[in-house]
């Protein structure tokens, strides 16, 4: 396997543990979490792992200024804010709307972190970026651009190396199956190919957040796609194919940001049974789903199914008028 530019960013391995009391809920099931809400990065989430490797690229090459895109309660984006002080970079953020009347969440954790905001029309962003990265050229800067959510191959290789981590975990706690939130694609993608390099066993059903997330190419491909360009990076033989990639999709009809019912009970549920935070966008919808399953039977009894929890509970704090309806 090649080395690939890496700058530490987070500190790993995250938790793996059972969810004891929740688990009585479900007879015949254990449920497990994996807690990349706690990767030690400005809050945590899992663009800490994704971006160990874009801000690796970034200095290796020399780029003195990080850009990346996303939505005003972007997780990415607060990641990224963060991962560019650590690394001593300047940050420009594209955030998609117009600027709120109020400051809060992320949005309010990329000021204090320091990245200078500019806000672009949806359906405007290939223009933005551009517009963006020649007023930064023009400036003497040398940026960098990382794509939305950090799912590009560079980043996918975050995801990889988690799975090293998780087969190491595997070895004292057994999993049969692993749910997260899907969303940009990358996490996916390095899971599905770091499972094949690592010969891990769980099965991976990644819940689909937002309905058509990549434009024109259907989520599925763009996984396919990144994982391949990934396993080039590194330079390894495996292929992944549609076949490889489990997608359920059903939970996203409200629309990407839209909190419904569903995410804010999943939010209660697991911060009432067990004192841990859900996001109102990603993790409380993937929650949602696996909950929903697991009513509809669709595991086995005996299964050991682990939430891989990827992070965004500042979010809530943006979101508390329908969290509380
Ligand atoms: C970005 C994000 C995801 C989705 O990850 P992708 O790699 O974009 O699919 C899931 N959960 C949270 C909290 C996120 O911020």
């Amino acid at each position: 396997m090649k080395k690939v530019p890496h700058f530490q960013l987070g500190f790993f391995p995250t938790p793996l543990h059972r969810l004891n009391n929740l688990s009585k809920e479900f007879p015949g099931i254990n449920l497990f979490i994996k807690r990349d809400d706690q990767t030690g990065l400005a809050f945590g989430g899992n663009k800490t792992r994704k971006l160990e490797y874009l801000i690796g690229e970034a200095l290796e090459n020399d780029y003195d200024t990080v850009v990346t895109i996303g939505a005003a309660q972007s997780n990415h984006c607060r990641q990224t804010a963060a991962a560019a002080v650590v690394a001593g970079l300047d940050c420009h953020l594209l955030l998609r709307g117009s600027e709120p009347e109020i400051c809060n969440g992320n949005y309010l954790l990329d000021k204090i972190l320091g990245a200078h905001i500019h806000w672009f029309e949806a359906g405007k962003q290939k223009e933005s970026e551009n517009l963006l990265l020649e007023t930064l050229k023009k400036e003497g800067k040398k940026p960098f651009l990382i794509p939305v959510g950090g799912s590009n191959e560079t980043g996918t290789l975050g995801y990889v190396k988690a799975m090293e981590e998780l087969k190491k975990q595997l070895e004292t706690q057994k999993i049969d199956h692993i749910v997260f939130a899907s969303c940009s694609g990358g996490t996916h993608a390095g899971m599905v190919l770091g499972k094949q390099i690592y010969n891990t066993e769980p099965e991976i059903i990644g819940i689909s957040i937002e309905k058509d997330m990549t434009g024109e190419i259907p989520l599925k491909e763009h996984i396919v796609t990144v994982a391949n360009g990934a396993a080039e990076l590194l330079d390894v033989a495996q292929k992944i194919t549609g076949q490889d990639v489990t997608l359920i999709d059903g939970y996203n009809e409200a629309g990407y940001g839209v909190v419904t019912s569903q995410e804010v009970n999943a939010i209660s549920v697991l911060a009432k049974s067990e004192g841990i935070f859900l996001d109102p966008v990603y993790t409380g919808r993937a929650f949602a789903g696996m909950l929903d399953l697991l009513k509809k039977g669709y595991f086995q009894k005996g299964s050991k199914i682990m939430f891989w929890h990827t992070g965004g509970a500042p979010a809530n704090f943006h979101y508390a008028d329908q969290i509380l309806e």
